[in-house]
């Protein structure tokens, strides 16, 4: 696996004109390996900026370079090797096995429509299937997997992708605790350059080398978790009341919340 160097200079977007922008210009460097996570209220834009990301939206200013490349001068094959994402909407092809929609992630490396495997598709699959644990479940329908399970492929399909940039939407929602903290370790222990959207202040701030908050479509804040998430910013994108705590030596600080009329629940 290769991380990649991301490059975002004066990204915009709005869906057409005269209509709202939905992501005002945002700029930021991420050097290859690191971790973004992209956090803000509902509607702040996170969606926005990920599909800018992963070339799903031209923008409307700006640009995003992977590598020193213009993602909008590359094919859209090319690009699909360079990026790949894990969205909140799964496949609804539910008829699919779990092999099947692994192996999905090889079709921007295939020439032509040939639909076999060759030897080093093969070898990757089966990498992702281990990393992931899904050996036993590779001959089920996806519609038969829980939610963190079906998580696991998406993020397996993404890798046998063999992206560069990794782009997640929310990879932690519908998730219990312990399957929340199994995708956040996953995310930590890749080698490639991630951005992720997480609603978790306090498990973005573990997990990120750098946060970046949006609020109504504007970047707010750009840097390390510990910077971003000051309890003024918070409070000021997500309107409550926040307070910071160091809860032990070891662990970071710890963010907890209130509604700004009423006071903390004990
Ligand atoms: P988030 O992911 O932070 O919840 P989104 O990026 O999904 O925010 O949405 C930002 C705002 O833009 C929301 O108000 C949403 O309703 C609106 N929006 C998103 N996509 C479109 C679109 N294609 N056309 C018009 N409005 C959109």
């Amino acid at each position: 696996m290769t991380a990649a160097r991301l490059s975002v200079q004066d990204l915009s977007w709005s869906p057409g004109h005269g209509t709202a922008t939905l992501l005002q210009p945002t700029g930021f460097e991420l050097a290859a390996g690191r971790v973004l996570g992209i956090v803000g209220p509902n509607g702040a834009g996170k969606t926005t900026l990920l599909r800018l990301l992963y070339r799903y939206y031209r923008p409307t200013t700006g640009s995003v370079h992977i590598d020193g490349e213009d993602i909008w001068g590359l094919s859209a094959r090319t690009t699909a090797q360079r990026v790949a994402a894990v969205l909140q909407e799964q496949p609804s092809d539910f008829a699919l096995t779990v092999g099947e929609i692994v192996a999905l992630g090889r079709t921007p490396h295939r020439r032509g429509f040939a639909g076999n495997a060759g030897a080093r598709d093969t070898h990757i699959i089966n990498e992702a299937l281990d990393l992931l644990d899904l050996h036993g479940l590779a001959g089920r329908h996806l519609g038969t997997l829980s939610g963190g399970e079906r998580q696991r492929v998406m993020v397996a399909r993404a890798l046998t992708q063999e992206p560069r940039l990794l782009i997640l939407d929310e990879p932690t929602n519908h998730l219990d605790i312990r399957h929340q903290l199994e995708v956040l370790d996953l995310i930590r222990s890749l080698p490639l350059t991630i951005v992720t959207s997480l609603h978790d202040l306090n498990l973005a701030a573990g997990v990120c080398d750098a946060i970046l908050l949006l609020q109504s479509g504007h970047p707010i804040g750009f840097g390390p978790p510990s910077e971003v998430l000051s309890e003024t910013a918070v409070a000021q994108a997500f309107q409550v009341v926040a307070r910071r705590e160091q809860l032990s030596q070891s662990n970071g600080d710890h963010l907890t919340f209130h509604l700004p009329h009423k006071g903390p629940s004990s």
